[in-house]
């Protein structure tokens, strides 16, 4: 044997032992998600709209909207950490905020000018790319659920209205009579909208407190596999009519994930279409390298101003960075990694430490 053909044996072996140890150390489950070798540390980051403001909520109503945000936290948290992929986690998150009244989807969510809850939601799985949408649903109890639907068993990436319920009836989707939306204060900032309006200077979409939007819903995270996906579900804005549709269930309006980047937004909707603000920021951070911080921050906070919108978003990389970036007095919004422990702020004053995407590889 030449010393030449024993090296390649030896460059063999060693390639085998490897594989071996490799494959000893990582064993794949039967469903193939347990994290391998290049497993990250999980993170999830939630919104829950961007126009919240002192004085909109007392104490009681302040601390049951913040116990709402850790709960969806805690929730998608457990999905990532049973290795489950970032789409459940964003799922879980999202029907735990869709349920509490305190937010602009779901149960909570605004009225229209015809005092109706129209409902609009949608969810991107950036590994594959696939995404599903309802809009001017009435009776979906959590429209995240029909959205996912919509991608994963259909052929379809859109449905609205009727049709969207009339598909929801052949998936397991649960309906229910559309009082289970209604809410007193909701109402209440419809009558003080409709009233506003009646004043010339008001435009057709004002609401009472004088800010046009209220607290669309919505998630992105990466799970231990490095699979990102966002969502985003909505009551849309106060007082909106004529079947109006916002930037939340259109895909890279406000919501979209790819291999490197996920984005939920919330804000004057309008505004985010024109821009097709959460598809933008993802095509900075792809196409010229930017840090997803700064591809966010321009994004929502001068391109969407400058256009005359305004609002925030939910923001995480392949390496998970995350950013909350808002330009009104506060957005509902928190984070969670692997050490499962909630971070949730609402004022713009109230900040808390924000994953760089320097966590440490899962053990
Ligand atoms: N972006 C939503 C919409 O325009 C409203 C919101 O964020 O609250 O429908």
């Amino acid at each position: 044997m030449t010393g030449c053909m024993r090296m390649q044996r030896f460059g063999l072996a060693v390639l085998l032992m490897t594989a071996l140890a490799t494959a000893q150390a990582a064993p794949p489950d039967e469903a193939g998600t347990s994290p391998g070798p290049s497993a990250r540390a999980p993170v999830l980051a939630i919104h829950g709209g961007a126009g919240v403001a002192r004085g909109d909520l007392d104490a009681a109503g302040l601390a049951e909207a913040r116990a709402a945000l850790e709960t969806a936290l805690r929730a998608g948290h457990a999905k990532l950490q049973a290795g489950a992929p970032a789409l459940d986690a964003v799922k879980a998150a999202i029907t735990v905020l869709e349920d509490a009244p305190s937010f602009n989807a779901g149960r909570g969510a605004v009225f229209t000018h015809d005092g109706r809850n129209e409902l609009d939601a949608a969810v991107m799985d950036g590994a594959s790319g696939r995404a599903g949408a309802v809009a001017g649903v009435t009776r979906v109890r959590n429209p995240v659920l029909l959205a996912d639907a919509v991608m994963t068993s259909s052929p379809h990436v859109m449905m609205v209205g009727e049709g969207a319920e009339a598909f929801a009836k052949t998936q397991d989707i649960a309906l229910v009579d559309p009082a289970y939306f209604r809410t007193e204060r909701r109402w209440q900032q419809l009558q003080r909208a409709l009233e506003a309006e009646k004043t010339p200077a008001q435009t057709a979409i004002i609401e009472g407190d004088a800010r046009p939007y209220f607290g669309t819903v919505g998630a992105v995270a990466l799970d231990v596999e490095g699979r990102l996906a966002a969502g985003t579900s909505t009551g849309g804005m106060t007082n909106k009519r004529y079947g109006r549709v916002g930037d939340a269930p259109i895909i890279g309006a406000g919501t979209w994930a790819d291999a490197r980047c996920a984005v939920s937004g919330t804000g004057w909707g309008e505004y985010y279409i024109r821009a097709a603000a959460a598809h933008e920021i993802c095509a900075r951070v792809r196409l010229r390298g930017d840090d997803i911080r700064e591809a966010a921050s321009d994004v929502i906070d001068r391109e969407i101003p400058e256009a005359g919108g305004d609002g925030g978003a939910i923001a995480l990389d392949a390496d998970g960075r995350v950013a909350f970036p808002f330009n009104t007095p506060g957005m509902y919004r928190g984070w969670i990694g692997a050490d499962g422990v909630p971070h949730v702020a609402v004022f713009r004053e109230q900040d808390f430490p924000v994953p760089d995407g320097a966590a440490p590889l899962r053990p």
